[in-house]
């Protein structure tokens, strides 16, 4: 079969001057002889010729340029008004002209068709080829030449399929069977082009057993579907990692069916309803409807396992079976559709399967689209966060209850501390007084002085009660410009009989005289009297044979130092890092809050204080202050 549809020019020129060269001749025998049969009729042979392939012009052209010949014979030969038998002659010379251009004409409209099917057999995209019954290729469109790689003169004559090693879904004779059966057979086959590269194509065949010679002819058109297989197997393996993901995700996520929902608030908002919030407060029954009518159309695996059902079917139900809030809260929801919102998010509560409660986040995605049919909501359980937090808020209140009743023991103990020193001297000098009064006769002046000096204790008793619950409840300290020496001085006296009662001597040196710092002079004193006691029970508990405290003051570029050194064991590595921590303590009824108060009150005085380390130490416990000073003179 010929695929192209331009007649080769050059035989086209040959077979005109054939065509001419045949009706000279029948022109000249009918012209000159006398052979006096009807020659004239040959002249449709030279239409045959001009026909075949011909077109309409020259078949029209060469039917006139014959008939004319024709009758330029008859008048040569037998002027106008020739014999009977000749003119029926010519006139069945003429009939037999006419009706073979009728014929040559109409199939060269038929030709015409032809090759208009078979140029849109080449315009199509798709594969087409015809093959005999031995399975030849007679036919092969333009198509399948781009996507084979052969032409139709390299596949001409050929086996197609042996030739693109066609792999056929079923076996060829069931193919053959159904061709048989039938006349057509579709299916998917893959082949192998020129260059190596497979094809994929949907194949559909034609048998036409009564065309063509022994055993008809089959029509094949195959559309390549390699790109469309790819882009299909590439979606389902896309669609198998979304329900992956969708099934394993660890949150729950739900889908639903809004759209007869949506449409009853439109249907609201067309009967005129403007305010929806106010109309949803009014028609709670409406809100309940709402709520039972929203559909649960999937479900992924984490769902049914937060919700304890068995299946998925099970949980094809609808919402409000499993949802527990009430419907003031499914109002919310309501507004949020209407008013077509990209997402809504909110806590809910739940009841599982087996009737437990469960808190969650619920947060909605609206597709852009405003597809209402699958919507998405993601539920993330939060029952067990709500509950740890709840259990850290009672933590906490625990604490904060816990935290204030330390900080009343804290400033009881503070003060018990404080006042055990004035207790002990009061004790010490009431002692004294009432064996001066014991004496024969009473020591009268002594008993007096003894008196004097407990009222002194007691009133300092007293003052450092309030000093240290104002100080422990953050009320500032005096902040008066105060000599330090007389102060130090102050304080040596007031826990003089202490020291006695441990057999401890105490060396002052204070070169400090007149420098002023600014404080509060109860507390000021108060620190020493913790650091004398401090020296001289450390002494007295590790039993030390000789036990002295030294207590210096010195002025330094900024202010003035203070030292207390005693000649007792020292501190404790352990002590040394703790002591200012508040109740450490190594002593058996001590308190720990000592060395705390001292370093809290130098520190609101601006100063600082430390425990000078042991190797620095004649082996005794010493401890450093520095106080800034105020510069004399400048006293408010
Ligand atoms: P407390 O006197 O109630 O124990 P402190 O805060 O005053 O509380 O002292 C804390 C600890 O520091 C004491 O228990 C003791 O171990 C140690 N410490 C204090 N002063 C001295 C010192 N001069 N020598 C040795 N250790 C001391």
């Amino acid at each position: 079969m010929r695929r192209g549809t331009t007649p080769d020019s050059r035989a086209a020129r040959c077979r005109y001057a054939g065509a001419f060269l045949l009706a000279g001749t029948i022109f000249a025998i009918d012209t000159f002889t006398t052979l006096g049969s009807a020659v004239a009729v040959l002249y449709v042979l030279v239409l045959i010729i001009v026909g075949e392939g011909g077109s309409r012009r020259a078949i029209l052209t060469s039917a006139a340029l014959c008939a004319i010949l024709t009758l330029s014979s008859f008048a040569f030969m037998h002027g106008l008004h020739g014999h009977l038998d000749a003119s029926l002659r010519l006139l069945i010379s003429l009939a037999a002209l006419i009706a073979t251009s009728f014929l040559m004409l109409s199939r060269h409209a038929d030709q015409r068709a032809l090759e208009g099917q078979a140029e849109l057999l080449d315009v199509t995209h798709d594969a087409i080829c015809l093959s005999d019954a031995a399975g030849r290729v007679i036919y092969w469109n333009r198509g399948a030449e781009r996507l084979y790689g052969w032409s139709f003169d390299e596949v001409h004559g050929r086996d197609a399929h042996e030739l693109l090693a066609t792999r056929f879904p079923q076996p060829r004779e069931e193919i053959e069977a159904s061709l048989a059966l039938t006349g057509a057979w579709e299916g998917e086959i893959t082949q192998t082009t020129r260059e190596g590269r497979e094809v994929r194509a949907l194949s559909r065949w034609l048998r036409r057993a009564d065309i063509g010679r022994r055993g008809g002819r089959t029509l094949e058109s195959n559309t390549d579907i390699t790109t469309r297989t790819t882009a299909e197997e590439a979606l389902r393996r896309s669609e198998r990692r979304y329900r992956t993901i969708f099934e394993n995700l660890a949150v729950a996520i739900w889908e639903h069916d809004l759209r007869p929902m949506k449409a009853e608030l439109e249907a609201l908002r067309a009967n005129g309803v403007d305010d929806l919030p106010a109309y949803l407060a009014d028609n709670p029954d409406f809100v309940r409807r709402m709520r039972n009518s929203v559909r649960i159309i999937d479900v992924n695996t984490t769902a049914l396992r937060m919700m304890g059902v068995g299946s998925k079917e099970e949980f094809f139900t609808s919402l409000h079976e499993f949802l527990e809030d009430d419907v003031a809260r499914f109002a919310g929801f309501l507004i949020a559709l209407d008013a077509n919102v990209p997402t809504w998010e909110a806590e809910a509560t739940l009841r599982t399967r087996a009737g437990d409660l469960l808190r969650v986040i619920v947060a909605f995605n609206f597709p852009p689209d405003g597809a209402l049919d699958c919507v998405q909501a993601s539920v993330l359980n939060i029952t067990e966060r709500v509950r740890v937090q709840e259990t850290l808020q009672r933590t906490r209140d625990q604490l904060d209850h816990t935290r204030r009743a330390a900080t009343i023991g804290e400033v009881s103990a503070s003060i018990a501390h404080e006042i055990n020193q004035p207790l002990a001297a009061i004790t010490l000098h009431a002692d004294a007084a009432s064996r001066w009064m014991d004496r024969n006769p009473p020591d009268l002046d002594e008993v007096r002085a003894s008196i004097r000096e407990a009222a002194i204790a007691a009133r300092r008793a007293s003052e450092v009660v309030r000093r240290v619950r104002s100080f422990m409840s953050k009320v500032e300290p005096d902040r008066v410009p105060l000599d330090l020496d007389p102060l130090i001085e102050e304080a040596i006296h007031l826990v003089q009989p202490e020291l006695a009662a441990h057999a401890v001597t105490l060396q002052p040196t204070l070169a400090a005289p007149g420098t002023l710092v600014r404080g509060d002079r109860i507390l000021l004193q108060q620190v020493l009297i913790n650091l004398m006691v401090n020296a001289a029970q450390a002494m007295a508990g590790s039993g030390s044979a000789e036990r002295q405290i030294r207590l210096t003051t010195s002025r330094t570029a900024r202010g003035i130092a203070i030292e207390v050194s005693d000649t007792g064991p020292g501190f404790t590595s352990e002590a040394a890092a703790k002591a200012f921590e508040p109740f450490f303590t190594t002593k058996a009824n001590g308190m720990g809050l000592g060395l705390a108060m001292c370093r809290t009150i130098i520190g609101a005085h601006d100063g600082e204080i430390v425990i000078i380390p042991a190797d620095e130490t004649d082996g005794g416990g010493r401890v450093a202050i520095r106080l800034p000073a105020l510069v004399a003179g400048l006293a408010e």
